[in-house]
């Protein structure tokens, strides 16, 4: 079973709990599938995070700002993942809940 999207994320930031990071770390870099998704999802969070590179003290919206720059990389990025991951129950949803803007 392939590592979904928000797993890779939490990946890039080293939020997964222990266990799982184990597991996601030992997938990524074993299922070349995944290898590449987490590369490309990595090259998009990078951008994001330069993006993001702001001071403290963020302006109201900021967020916002960033997630609508951001958000059409992103959903072409995860269009491309769902190419090579179709098979994941989860993909939709994930896109649902995680990459909507508030
Ligand atoms: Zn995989």
């Amino acid at each position: 079973m392939h590592v979904n999207e928000d797993d890779l994320v939490l990946h890039y930031y080293g939020e997964l709990a222990p266990g799982d990071e184990t597991r996601v770390a030992a997938h990524v870099r074993d299922c070349r599938e995944c290898h590449a998704a987490f590369r490309r999802l990595q090259q998009v969070l990078t951008s994001i995070d330069e993006s993001a590179l702001a001071p403290p003290d963020l302006p109201d919206g900021f967020e916002r700002v960033v997630w609508a720059r951001l958000q059409p990389e992103l959903q072409r990025t995860l269009r491309n993942l769902s190419d090579t991951t179709s098979s994941h129950p989860v993909s939709d949803a994930a896109q649902c809940t995680k990459f909507t803007v508030h």
